[in-house]
């Protein structure tokens, strides 16, 4: 059905995104739905299955746990590192972000978020800012069209606002 979520429809989403604790941190701008490609992992695939089937005008709360979103929070990615290796001018604050370079990808960067600060050590976590987030999506579907075979080939939504 062309007013259904499937696999190589353009699904136009409005969606507000709270974590757990009722903190909004995004939503779809006013009016101006997010277009995606459904089907092509183009969003965490929690949410692309439960939207799976859904029809124009149709609205829904989903709650998605970590592993079906960003992951679980891995201890094994945050890490202490001596405070003697970073420049003595970089400002080191809890919560502030760092770009660090990847040495398993050359010319990459990782994020890291600073965690901890002390004399000694800086603590680093690289995580996923939401990782081990339950995500609670208020979801509902603005518009369904069948993909251009070009979108399908790009595997992603050609919108309103030009090709990318
Ligand atoms: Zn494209």
């Amino acid at each position: 059905m062309s007013d259904t979520v499937g696999t190589d429809m353009v699904v136009g989403l409005e969606y507000v995104l709270k974590l757990g604790d009722g903190q909004e941190i995004d939503r779809s701008n006013e009016g101006d739905p997010l277009e995606y490609l459904h089907g092509h992992r183009n969003i965490i695939p929690g949410l692309e299955s439960e939207l799976e089937g859904m029809k124009v005008g149709e609205s829904k709360e989903v709650a998605v746990s970590p592993a079906d979103a960003y992951g679980e929070h891995d201890p094994d990615d945050v890490e202490d590192h001596p405070r003697s290796v970073f420049p003595p001018e970089l400002d080191l604050r809890v919560n502030g972000m760092l770009e660090i370079r990847d040495p398993a990808n050359p010319g990459g960067t990782q994020a890291a978020m600073i965690t901890a600060v002390t004399d000694e050590t800086v603590t680093l976590d690289f995580n996923h800012p939401l990782a081990g987030e339950t995500l609670h999506f208020s979801v509902k579907i603005a518009s369904v069209r069948a993909a251009s075979d070009e979108e399908k080939a790009h595997g992603h939504a050609h919108g309103a606002h030009g090709h990318h």
